[in-house]
């Protein structure tokens, strides 16, 4: 504003609306004089990215396809989270943190007399990368590589367009950096993206409802827990817990093997209340055994997680696929057993492929490494 010769207050008015009120049409910002909102209309105020496809699962989630300024393609996923009893057999944790205990019992008990709040809380997904360079085997995005970083500009614009898809009784509750990319990867937009989102003048987000999910890498753990002291929830890709299985599924293992990636997480600052999330995606014949279980547990003993159970989503093309139910149940008791907090998060949108990059790279083949490395056990 101030390179437009206007007061730089005009720049709070303009995020405010931007951010706090999702309004982008500049006739509509009110306190703004006419001579500036005829400014903004004549140049426009050109949103990063639109809305090219949105899939709608049967679960309730959906899945949008957006389109950037240079025609790359990303996805963002919104996940509803309506209280209702069907649940409750199931023990499942939808990214709440764990000082929300009540909340996420809400969800699993009996609707009874007046709601809190919205009916409907969202999590939403969030890309931060075009494609992806830590070439993970089991992901979908790992498959093309990696075409380009998200600006912080595009990154937020994910959350400003789902916000202008939900109904009036739902509410944005939780972001979850878990999209295509590696969120440390691309450090600094990442980082930007967050200050803009947890802005008191923006949408005001608690930094506690934000996680960013990692593959590991050390040196940007460090950095982030110190940017944010803490406050941002912090995610690990996981998935194995020896090393040569780990390196054979996620390269990055080779730079930061596992003990290294576990003094990480000691260090990292969190709030005593909190935890790590520990993301252990469950794959038949590869990293479900019961010594898998051990392992997995013994490894984890000191420290202070959450361990999320995520039976694999099916990949087009791909020979892998989830374990079956109860050998799911044995690994989840087995952890339980070994004092682990640890939840089965429920598969979501699998008739929408609502996994990080599956949508994106639909038609796109697996590589050879893929298949030749990981048959189905
Ligand atoms: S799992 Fe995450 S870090 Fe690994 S390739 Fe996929 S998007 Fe990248």
């Amino acid at each position: 504003m101030q390179s437009r010769r206007h007061p730089a207050y005009r720049g709070d008015q303009v995020f405010e609306w931007l951010h706090g009120h999702n309004v982008t049409d500049a006739d509509k910002m009110t306190n703004l004089p006419a001579a500036l909102r005829a400014e903004l209309v004549s140049e426009g105020l050109t949103p990063p990215a639109h809305v090219a496809e949105v899939h709608r699962s049967a679960d309730g989630s959906q899945k949008l396809l957006l389109e950037l300024g240079d025609a790359c393609r990303v996805e963002t996923v919104l996940l509803p989270v309506t209280r209702t009893s069907d649940d409750a057999n199931v023990l499942v944790d939808d990214d709440d943190d764990d000082d929300d205990r009540d909340d996420a019992n809400a969800e699993v008990a009996p609707l009874a007399g007046a709601r809190r709040g919205p009916a409907t809380r969202v999590s939403q997904c969030l890309s931060t990368q075009v494609g992806c360079a830590m070439g993970c085997v089991f992901c979908a995005s790992g498959i093309a590589g990696l075409k380009r970083h998200m600006t912080a500009a595009e990154i937020v614009s994910q959350v400003t367009l789902a916000r202008q898809l939900l109904g009036p009784d739902e509410a944005l509750r939780n972001l979850v950096f878990m999209g295509m990319g590696e969120p440390l990867h691309n450090y600094d937009a990442t980082v930007r993206a967050i200050r803009i989102l947890t802005h008191p003048k923006g949408l005001g987000l608690a930094p506690r409802r934000i996680t960013v999910s990692t593959s590991g890498l050390v040196p940007e753990i460090d950095k982030f827990g110190a940017e944010f002291g803490g406050k941002v929830g912090l995610a690990i890709s996981l998935h194995q817990a020896d090393d040569a299985k780990r390196s054979a599924l996620m390269p990055v293992n080779q730079r930061y093997p596992i003990r290294e990636l576990l003094g990480a997480l000691r260090r990292y600052p969190l709030d005593r209340r909190r935890r790590i999330t520990i993301e252990y995606t469950l794959v038949a014949g590869q990293n479900d055994s019961a010594e898998d279980a051990r392992r997995l547990a013994r490894l984890l003993a000191s420290l202070t997680v959450k361990v999320n159970l995520i039976p694999m989503n099916p990949i087009e093309h791909s020979s892998l696929g989830p374990p079956t139910a109860p050998r799911v149940a044995e690994f989840q008791a087995s952890l339980h057993g070994a004092g682990l907090l640890c939840f089965v998060r429920r598969r979501r949108g699998d008739d929408v492929a609502a996994a990080c990059g599956q949508l994106v790279l639909d038609g796109e083949r697996p590589n050879a490494r893929f298949v030749s490395r990981q048959p189905r056990g």
